[in-house]
């Protein structure tokens, strides 16, 4: 018998990272995937897409109502972007710690040694995205990978 708690376990968790447009133009792909997997992750699955309006307001619908959700579609749609599950204990939390804090401007300083520190500019064009929870992660994967019913080979482990 053992706990499945996704904490502690020794069980893997998902999470949806994402290289946004400016991290792809920029060219930080390769860099910012060898931080992901010197630190232990496994990328499971990834996919270069195009976002249209329709997709990126969707993605981030829970932003619909801030004053900075025009900029951010428009963001979002200027290029396109690399979404990948990562894969590894407490996989959220940590994929969150990597990447820093929201203000890339401000992980320079407090958060030298992370992702949007790296490659990042600003508030806005922060290079990555992460999942914030669980829940977001789950819809998150979802959004863009939607599996066949029959297609358990990664279900199996789904523990979100
Ligand atoms: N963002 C922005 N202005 C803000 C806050 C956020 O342009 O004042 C953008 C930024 O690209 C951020 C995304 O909107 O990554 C989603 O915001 P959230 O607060 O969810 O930050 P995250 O979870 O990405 O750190």
């Amino acid at each position: 018998f053992r706990f499945c708690s996704s904490n502690g376990s020794g069980e893997k968790e998902r999470t949806l990272g994402m290289i946004k447009p400016d991290g792809i133009s920029g060219n930080y792909t390769d860099r910012i995937k060898q931080v992901i997997l010197e630190s232990g992750f496994e990328i499971s699955k990834e996919m270069v897409i195009q976002l249209d309006e329709e997709n990126a307001a969707e993605f981030y619908a829970e932003h619909s109502s801030r004053s900075f959700f025009t900029n951010l579609i428009r963001y979002m749609t200027s290029g396109p972007v690399l979404v990948m599950v990562l894969e590894k204990e407490d996989a959220v939390a940590r994929w969150r710690d990597l990447i820093g804090p929201t203000d890339a401007g401000k992980a320079k300083i407090s958060h030298p040694h992370s992702i949007r520190a790296m490659c990042g500019v600003d508030l806005e064009k922060n290079c990555v995205h992460g999942s914030d929870s669980h829940q977001s992660a789950k819809r998150e994967i979802a959004f863009f990978f939607k599996e066949a019913p029959s297609d358990d080979a990664v279900g199996k482990h789904d523990e979100l």
